[in-house]
């Protein structure tokens, strides 16, 4: 055995003495087979966490409330006759969404040029606070648990007004909590902290990303004005009470 691999093997030893033997009860007491509310297939769920957000499903890779938003979707449109903007390059909700007459999914990086189109999945930047999209040229745009991360989050509500078809929907996943709440803002180019930072994880940043709001049942009294109509549509289910949002443009 050269060095290199003994340095795996002990690396690899390390961890899983570390992080996989002390959480080893909850891995398998979280399992569950079942069908996914989301890919609608039966399947395993492995949970990584204390709660749903980490159990997800090994097929599809949903989680809670992305069943819930898939659920919803599912119920209540018919994707064939529909334009959609999916806030997220690599969700579980692009098998139903993709089915859409015209799909465009988006990622969001700070610095990269609105309308820049990636070229590793084709998907475009967008930021949602000034999409790049004409007017009235939507009927679903999609995200999920974006935008407690929007600083300025009544600028998105405008702007999913703005390109959203009369009778068209924004449906949202967000953290649901017991009111809304701005919790930091951008001044001076720089980060002010309102309430105690709170971070959730990120696929991109090990340090997690701010929360600048908490949203909760009274969304409709804080952004009623952007014109969007807000209802809870799903949920509270679950330990972290997951809920589906929409917030929808009048005809
Ligand atoms: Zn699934």
């Amino acid at each position: 055995m050269n060095i290199v691999s003994r340095y795996f093997r002990a690396g690899m030893t390390r961890r899983i003495r570390k992080r996989v033997l002390p959480n080893l009860g909850r891995i398998l007491t979280g399992w569950q087979i079942r069908r996914c509310r989301c890919c609608e297939r039966i399947t395993l769920f492995l949970t990584f966490g204390t709660d749903e957000e980490t159990r997800i499903c090994l097929r599809c890779t949903a989680n809670l409330r992305y069943e819930l938003q898939a659920e919803y979707l599912r119920e209540n449109f018919n994707p064939e006759s529909l334009d959609i903007l999916e806030m997220d390059p690599n969700s579980c909700l692009r098998r139903f969404l993709s089915r859409g007459r015209t799909y465009i999914r988006s990622y969001f990086r700070p610095g990269h040029k609105p309308g820049t189109v990636r070229e590793e999945d084709g998907s475009v930047m967008e930021d949602i606070t000034r999409l790049t999209l004409p007017d009235a040229s939507l009927d679903i745009i999609v995200s999920s648990d974006v935008l407690e991360h929007v600083p300025d989050v009544a600028a998105a509500f405008r702007e999913t007004f703005r390109v959203l078809r009369p009778g068209g929907t924004h449906v949202f996943t967000v953290p649901y909590e017991a009111r809304t709440v701005r919790r930091a803002m951008i001044e001076n180019n720089g980060i002010m902290h309102i309430e105690t930072p709170e971070y959730h994880s990120d696929p991109l940043d090990p340090r997690g990303i701010l929360a600048f709001w908490h949203f909760g049942p009274d969304l409709d009294v804080h952004f009623g004005h952007s014109g969007l109509g807000f209802a809870l549509v799903k949920g509270p289910e679950g330990k972290r009470r997951s809920v589906v949002w929409a917030a929808r443009k009048p005809i």
